[in-house]
């Protein structure tokens, strides 16, 4: 296993409380040249200056709207070092591996799903394959996901739309993704994002939470979310943003208890406290490579700094 940039045994034991106060006196001073500031330019000349006028976004106490946005850059930029390798958790070779995946992914783990698809794909390779299914028989392929009888009706549905719709292929458009069976404007993103290379916010539930613990929003809806986060960053890195929120939801910023203590950005963090802040206990809440186990994905990228997912029934699966 190569090395985390991040090494949590090496994260000070009260590292992220004291970060938290270093933070907190430098948010104040920088406050207030900002808010001279803020009133001339706005938001990096993209926000709206004056308060009432201002843009959605929810901004930490005390905190004005140009500061909130250059803490949610840095956070981002944060991530981006602690999670250099984030990437899509799905494995699949070509757009239509990934549209089915992520169909397949809704109430359940990446994890169950990269260990499902592998006889799918096998067995239906194209979409006039999966169209012509048998639903008994494809219902069996995907039970370990959950909801197979809704997931087997939307896939057979999405896959005659592609044949009789759209040539055998998958669009790469929103508007007509989001014609397909089973895909909503969460899955539309993921693929145009990670399959055809056009930006998109990916507002899953683990993106809701954290953005809203981050006070970059407090929009409850997922469309009103991804457009208020979506002015906080230039296009090109909405994608990226999107693995990096979701990496970090899933390993450390749980919903029920945030290992805030073993968080390395606890000190952009308003939320920091909401969990658990003893360090040693904290660290026995990290998840996947960050807790020593196996990732979700049996195809890991190379740069993947843990261990790949066990495949489905063996031992390591403990299925
Ligand atoms: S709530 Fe806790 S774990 Fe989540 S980002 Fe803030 S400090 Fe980190």
């Amino acid at each position: 296993m190569s090395a985390l940039p991040f090494t949590l045994a090496g994260w000070p034991a009260d590292a992220g409380a004291r970060a938290v106060e270093r933070e907190k006196a430098r948010a104040t001073r920088v406050n207030a040249r900002q808010d001279s500031a803020e009133g001339e330019q706005g938001a990096a000349g993209r926000v709206s200056p004056s308060p009432a006028g201002r843009r959605g976004g929810a901004a930490a106490k005390g905190e004005s709207r140009l500061a909130m946005v250059r803490r949610a850059r840095r956070t981002y930029r944060a991530l981006g070092e602690v999670y250099y390798y984030a990437h899509p958790e799905l494995d699949f070779e070509d757009p239509f591996q990934l549209l089915v995946a992520t169909v397949l992914s809704a109430q359940t783990t990446d994890l169950r799903v990269n260990q499902t698809t592998p006889k799918l794909f096998a067995a239906y390779p194209t979409p006039e394959d999966l169209a012509a299914a048998d639903p008994s028989v494809l219902e069996e392929l995907i039970r370990p996901t959950g909801f197979f009888r809704n997931k087997a009706r939307s896939l057979i549905g999405l896959s005659t739309a592609l044949r009789d719709r759209f040539d055998g292929e998958v669009p790469g458009r929103l508007e007509d993704l989001v014609t397909l069976p089973g895909v909503g404007r969460k899955t539309a993103h993921v693929v145009l994002g990670n399959a055809f290379g056009r930006p998109g916010i990916t507002v899953d539930t683990h993106f809701q939470r954290l953005v809203r613990r981050w006070k970059w929003t407090e929009q409850e809806d997922p469309v009103k979310i991804e457009a208020e986060v979506a002015e906080i960053f230039p296009r090109k890195d909405w994608t990226t943003l999107s693995h990096r929120v979701i990496f970090h939801g899933r390993r450390i910023c749980h919903s029920r208890k945030p290992a805030c203590g073993a968080c390395p950005i606890a000190h952009l963090c308003p939320s920091f406290g909401e969990g658990e802040t003893d360090p040693e206990k904290a660290r026995k809440l990290l998840k996947y490579e960050m807790g020593g186990q196996p990732g979700q994905r049996l195809k890991p990228p190379a740069d993947y700094p843990g261990r790949p997912a066990p495949p489905l029934g063996t031992p390591a699966d403990g299925a």
